[in-house]
């Protein structure tokens, strides 16, 4: 049986871990941004916006802490006196204060406060790292087990507004241009590169993943936002943006935004909105005016807006805030279930009133073992198709996939094959909701997310193998259940959908093919009640909870009807003929009498994979799959 999931210790988030002492931050030559910053320090009073918007590139200048960057630009700024030890006022136009350290005097790197809080919930959530190589073992120094993970960062649309404002308003109002400081390094890619890599100095086990990501990768959401931004930009946009530039739908539209997680706000400041702006500004001296002047009425009013534009914007001094979201890619386990219930749905089945119909699904009874390995609470199962939930599932099995979603635990690349062997035997170990041993599974294997697709198609399926017991209202022989069904070959057979999915389905006539039949365990009862002959060989295995002694009671024929269809045929209806909705039906074609189907099992289901046929192996043993061997005494078609 597989262990809960248990996390494993990481290490605590404060205080920092040890690093050797840094090399003293350089900076670049001041001649071409010092003209900017002496601008625009003033009225930010952030740093490094200031620096960035004066079109300074250096990543490590960004990712000082804010002691280190101030004490490298001390001696910089020369004759230039700024106060840069007064603590910090207000909340930076540009960056919402994501890039300001409030207490200038700390010497704690940029989002430490956001790592701390990704750390913490991997712990708290209990996901399971790849251990750490053993300090000092030379053996697994360089052999340590890294774990993927994709850094989701939301920001304001907006704030990209805002950096062109500035910009535009250096080159028109304060006219410096320098083609250097047209481009500019974005508060998303400097925020990225901080908590990428102080994250890693927590946790050295994790590393960047490439997109789209693999099952099992962490995804780490932040998403940061300040209460009216958006509104406010949004409505400054819309009042200085010429008619000719607005695209209608793009600012109208007020379905299909996107909500912003956190808040709950509508976001208006859309990516199309933003790039139709910036766009505009690049092009139109007008708009590249309109926004420096937005820029220099703001810094006139130290970035408050007017009364009239302001009204979401409660207190400009509070930064914009982080919520943290982790999470796992699921993973994905394919192989195929048999079903030996006939009072079991593939899914749960709840009646109106939330009562359960029939027991355990098959879905629950896969879910469990593996729900407590991998930690994960919400688990899915996708059948390839369905069977009804009184009917049996046998032969080779029907292809499932297993989506575990959000798993504290996943297989190791290493002992990966065992563990998903020992959660297999953990389903088929009669124990739990599988006590009765309703349900075995076969094939288990880890996949990934493209068997999806496959599995939703549903066109996986190619043709499906059936046994029906059969009661058909008259006395009938071999002979004619031979001529009547057995020697049909490739029988098509016209079907209205049936009355009792008709409350899902188009009703249309659609032609199903019934590749074979063959006939079995043919059993007369006579009027009197009296049991008839028997003809046909002895029921196979899969005989077993076909036939019931006490039901077979009323007058006529009973039989076994094995047959081979193509996927989506109604098993039912061909027997039965839905009131003359299928036709030919298995009464029509023996004369006319009046059929019903007794019970019916699926023993085989050919599907086919990423455009490769797998075929059932009809003839193939699987007791040791499942050690029941009810599944055995599979079809021969051409015996
Ligand atoms: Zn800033």
């Amino acid at each position: 049986m597989a262990e809960p999931a248990q996390p494993q210790p990481l290490p605590e988030p404060l205080p920092e871990p040890t690093q050797p002492e840094p090399p003293p931050l350089v900076l670049p030559h001041g001649d071409h941004w010092m003209p900017a910053f002496q601008r625009l320090y003033p009225m930010l009073e952030c740093v490094r916006c200031s620096l960035r918007m004066a079109g300074v590139w250096y990543r490590d200048v960004f990712l000082a802490s804010e002691k280190r960057l101030r004490a490298a630009m001390l001696p910089v700024l020369g004759e230039f006196s700024l106060d840069l030890e007064k603590p910090i006022g207000g909340v930076c136009f540009l960056c919402l204060g994501m890039l300001q350290d409030a207490d200038v005097e700390q010497d704690t790197p940029l989002m430490s406060k956001e790592v701390e809080a990704i750390v913490n919930q991997i712990k708290k959530k209990g996901y399971v790292l790849p251990e750490a190589a053993e300090p000092g073992n030379a053996t697994t120094t360089n052999s340590d087990k890294k774990l993927g993970f994709i850094l989701g960062l939301t920001l304001p649309a907006s704030l990209a507004i805002r950096d062109q404002a500035a910009l535009d308003w250096l080159e028109t109002v304060v006219n410096i241009f320098d083609r250097r400081s047209s481009g500019r390094i974005e508060v998303k890619d400097i925020l990225k590169f901080a908590i990428e890599r102080h994250l890693q100095q927590h946790l050295p086990c994790l590393v960047p993943a490439p997109s789209p990501p693999a099952p099992g990768t962490l995804n780490l959401d932040l998403s940061f936002w300040k209460q009216g931004v958006d509104a406010e930009d949004y409505q400054y946009v819309c009042s200085i943006m010429p008619r000719n530039y607005l695209d209608r739908k793009a600012y109208r539209r007020t379905r299909k935004r996107k909500k912003h997680a956190g808040s709950n706000m509508e976001n208006l400041c859309t990516s199309t909105v933003v790039s139709q702006v910036i766009g505009a500004a690049m092009g139109d001296r007008d708009v590249k005016e309109q926004l420096a002047g937005w820029f220099d009425d703001l810094r006139e009013n130290n970035f408050e807006y007017s009364e009239e534009l302001r009204g979401g914007i409660k207190d400009a001094a509070v930064p914009a805030l982080a919520t943290v979201d982790v999470t796992r890619e699921a993973i994905y386990l394919k192989g195929r279930y048999l079903k030996y219930s006939r009072e079991m749905p593939q899914t749960l089945w709840l009646l109106d009133g939330g009562v359960r119909k029939g027991k355990a699904s098959v879905e629950e009874v896969i879910s469990e073992p593996v729900k407590e390995w991998s930690g994960s609470e919400n688990l899915v199962l996708m059948g390839s198709g369905r069977e009804d939930m009184d009917v049996r599932m046998l032969g080779n099995g029907r292809p499932f996939l297993l989506q575990v979603n959000d798993p504290r635990r996943v297989p190791t690349e290493e002992g990966g094959e065992e563990e998903v062997a020992a959660l297999q035997a953990a389903i088929n170990a009669k124990t739990g909701l599988n006590s009765d041993g309703d349900v075995c599974v076969r094939e288990l294997r880890l996949s990934d997310r493209r068997q999806v697709k496959i599995m939703h198609a549903g066109a996986a399926e190619k043709q499906k193998l059936y046994a029906c017991r059969v009661w058909v209202g008259g006395r009938v022989g071999g002979e004619v259940l031979r001529e009547g069904l057995e020697t049909k070959r490739e029988l098509v057979v016209q079907q209205t959908t049936p009355i009792r999915v008709l409350h899902r389905r188009a009703l249309l006539t659609r032609p199903k093919i019934i590749h074979e039949m063959r006939c079995e365990d043919i059993k007369g009862v006579e009027e009197e009640g009296e049991e008839g002959r028997r003809e046909g060989k002895e029921g196979g295995k899969e005989d077993e909870g076909m036939t019931e002694e006490g039901v077979e009671k009323a007058p006529g024929t009973y039989f076994t009807l094995h047959l081979r269809t193509a996927a989506g045929t109604y098993i039912k209806e061909f027997v039965h003929g839905d009131m003359g909705r299928t036709r030919p039906s298995v009464g029509s074609l023996i004369g006319g009498l009046e059929a019903d189907l007794l019970a019916l099992d699926v023993t085989g289901v050919v599907v086919e994979e990423e455009g490769e046929e797998e075929e059932v192996e009809e003839e193939e043993e699987d007791s040791d799959y499942c050690g029941s061997g009810e599944e055995g005494g599979e079809l021969t078609w051409d015996a």
